[in-house]
């Protein structure tokens, strides 16, 4: 295992944080007060994404892009580092054009789509042109089981005819969301796994009612988790994704990386609190000793980061092996990663609003949101109990396969044995 940063990535590493202390940082309050003026998207988002991609600080999370088509194909160990600074500000990846779910939709059609369909919707997304999202999950079924998803896609004719309802479809209150992925059942009399198509629709096709912006955590955010009715939504063959009866396949590449993404991010608003903690326990006093001179508050800072550390490697030698034996042999590694990362970030984060007292609970510290969103990721993308069972089930399939090699070192009674 190597994660030795290439010199490529050491350099985009300093360029992303100059533009984030000239450009993102600063900004940080003017973002606030127009998102809650209700003024999205921000006035300066679009200045900034064109400077960011005149700088080359654009589409950093696609290694496999083509020649012709822009961006840095960085390695996921590469990219690692730089999504963790993105990390620090919630907003800010979308400066970079690696926000998800869009990040997601176009490594899907990157993969997956035909000719035209890249044309008509994967260029305008890696320019930054066009936003996306993606509808999984039902209000109605227990959608961490995708067999479960019950929308369907008929075909008919030329066309297909989608029906189903939808929630927590990110990026779809955006105005420049044109599009949805949308996953439902094309084949429900196939095999489990075979049942689910993915289906391209436009978001201006008759019978798609965007209901509601949903709220997480008492908290809105403003590109929304959407509630989506889709009914009789008719829309060409030609829009499928990939085969009929491939969606969870399609699903399962989706994830991979993209999951790893969160974790980087996650890594990056931990090593957030934890500075923001030990600047505050520098200049506030309590009972005549400095906030760390009080033995509980230095343990939260010690094992924070130790905590941060353990998880940074493993995020590391995560993407490192996405990048050198590829998703489907790294998947234990995504699922431990998964289910670590989005645990240390509220952590992490909590420690610090805790330090930081009443203060902490405002939106005078950005601890709330990092709060609010480490706390939504331990849900989205799979909730932790999934992972975790993922990762026993592939400890417990090793076992059999070696079953007695542990037992050599019992030693067991001789009446026992
Ligand atoms: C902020 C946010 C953004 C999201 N964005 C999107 C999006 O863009 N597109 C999209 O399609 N979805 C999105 N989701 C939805 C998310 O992926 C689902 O909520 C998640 O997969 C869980 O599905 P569910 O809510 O139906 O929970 P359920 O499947 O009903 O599970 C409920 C609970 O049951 C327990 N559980 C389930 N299975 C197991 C198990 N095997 N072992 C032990 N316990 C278990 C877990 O505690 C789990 O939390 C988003 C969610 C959030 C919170």
């Amino acid at each position: 295992m190597d994660f030795a940063f290439s010199q490529r990535s050491q350099k985009l590493q300093e360029q992303l944080h100059t533009f984030m202390a000239h450009y993102v940082v600063p900004r940080i309050r003017q973002h606030k007060e127009e998102i809650h003026a209700g003024n999205f998207p921000v006035s300066f988002m679009e200045e900034l994404k064109q400077q960011a991609k005149a700088e080359g600080l654009w589409n950093l999370f696609l290694p496999a892009l083509r020649d012709d088509e822009p961006g840095t194909r960085l390695s996921n160990l590469e990219y690692a580092p730089l999504a963790e600074i993105m990390g620090r500000v919630t907003w800010s990846s979308e400066v970079f054009n690696c926000n998800a779910p869009d990040t997601g939709n176009m490594e899907l059609l990157h993969m997956f789509a035909t000719a035209e369909q890249r044309q008509r919707w994967l260029e305008p997304m890696l320019n930054g042109d066009m936003r996306s999202a993606f509808c999984m999950t039902e209000p109605d079924v227990a959608s961490s089981d995708a067999t479960n998803i019950t929308c369907s896609i008929i075909r008919d004719g030329n066309d297909y005819v989608i029906n189903g309802r939808k929630w927590f479809s990110t990026n779809a209150a955006h105005p420049r969301c044109d599009f949805y992925i949308v996953m439902g059942k094309t084949n429900p009399d196939a095999d489990s796994h075979t049942q689910q198509s993915m289906i391209i629709v436009p978001r201006d096709s008759v019978g798609v009612t965007v209901e509601r912006n949903i709220e997480t955590l008492n908290h809105q955010s403003p590109e929304g988790h959407c509630e989506i009715v889709f009914r009789h939504v008719r829309v060409p063959a030609s829009n499928l994704l990939g085969e009929e009866g491939s969606g969870f396949a399609l699903a399962q590449a989706r994830l991979g990386p993209g999951r790893v993404h969160h974790c980087m991010r996650s890594i990056g608003a931990a090593e957030l609190a934890l500075e923001l903690m030990t600047e505050r326990c520098l200049e506030r006093k309590s009972f005549g000793k400095y906030l760390f001179e009080h033995g509980s508050i230095a343990e939260w800072i010690a094992k924070s980061r130790i905590e941060i550390e353990q998880a940074r490697l493993l995020v590391l030698k995560t993407a490192w092996m996405i990048d050198e034996v590829g998703t489907q042999a790294a998947r234990k590694e995504i699922a431990m990663i998964k289910a670590v990362a989005p645990a240390l970030h509220t952590t992490v984060v909590d420690r610090a609003i805790q330090i930081f007292g009443a203060m902490g609970l405002t939106n005078d510290t950005p601890l709330a949101e990092h709060y609010t969103w480490g706390r939504c990721l331990r849900i989205a993308d799979g909730p932790d109990e999934v992972h975790l069972q993922s990762i026993a089930r592939m400890e417990i399939k090793n076992a059999k396969q070696h079953l007695g090699r542990a037992a050599k070192y019992l030693t067991p009674s001789k009446r026992q044995a």
